[in-house]
C-alpha cells in the first residue's frame, strides 16, 4: 500500500462531503512515509486551510517544540487529521467524519506506524471506537490491530489550557519509550 502525490491530488479535488464546498484548500496531511509515528488530529484549522498543511501556526510551533523535546523533527513523523478540509467554524459532524475515514485508513497502511498519537477526542473515535472523554481515555495505551495508540491533548488544548501540558508531556514520555527514543536530557530535566 502505498499514499502517493496522486493519492493528495484525490484529498484534494474531492467533494465526498459537504466540507468540500467551504475548504479554502484540502489538509491531505504530510510528512515521512513510511513513518514509525503518525499522528492525528481532529481536523484542520483555520490557519492549515490557508496552508493545506497540518498542524500550522501557534499549534503547529507548539508541536515541533513537543517533537524536538522527545527528539523528533517534523519530517521524521506522519502529520494528518480524520476530516481533510476544515468545517465551518464548527467541529466535523459523524457524516463528515465517515465519507473522509477511508482517506485516513489508506495513510495508516501507507505510513505503517508503530506508535499513532490520537490528538483529540474525534481521532481517538476515529481510530479506536471510543467515545469517552479525552481526559479519560489518554495517557494509557490503546490498540488497533497490531498498532499502539496513544490518545493525547492536541496542542491547540494545550495553548487553551496549558495546566494540561504536564499530563500531555506524560504521554509523550510514554510514547518515546515505545518508540525507544532517549529524550534529550535538556527536556528531560
Ligand atoms: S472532508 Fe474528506 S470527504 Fe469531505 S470533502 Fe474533504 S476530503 Fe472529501
Amino acid at each position: 500500500m502505498s499514499w502517493t502525490a496522486e493519492d493528495e491530488a484525490r484529498v484534494r479535488s474531492c467533494t465526498g462531503c459537504i466540507l468540500g464546498a467551504h475548504r479554502h484548500v484540502a489538509v491531505p496531511g504530510t510528512g515521512a512515509i513510511p513513518a514509525r509515528l503518525m499522528l492525528v488530529a481532529d481536523q484542520p484549522e483555520a490557519d492549515d486551510d490557508q496552508m493545506g498543511l497540518p498542524f500550522t501556526g501557534p499549534a503547529g510551533a507548539l508541536l515541533a517544540k513537543i517533537l524536538g523535546a522527545v527528539g523528533l523533527s517534523r519530517d521524521q513523523v506522519y502529520l494528518t487529521t480524520v476530516v481533510k478540509c476544515v468545517p465551518p467554524g464548527r467541529l466535523a459532524d459523524e457524516d463528515e467524519m465517515l465519507a473522509c475515514l477511508p482517506f485516513l485508513a489508506e495513510q495508516i497502511a501507507a505510513v505503517d506506524p508503530v506508535v499513532l498519537v490520537a490528538m483529540g477526542v474525534d481521532a481517538t473515535r476515529a481510530l479506536l471506537g471510543e467515545d469517552d472523554r479525552l481526559g479519560t481515555v489518554r495517557g494509557h495505551w490503546h490498540h488497533l490491530g497490531e498498532r499502539l495508540v496513544m490518545p493525547t491533548y492536541p496542542p491547540e488544548h494545550l495553548l487553551r489550557f496549558p495546566a494540561a501540558k504536564h499530563q500531555a508531556w506524560e504521554d509523550w514520555q510514554q510514547i518515546a519509550q515505545a518508540l525507544g527514543l532517549t529524550i534529550p536530557s535538556r527536556a528531560a530535566s
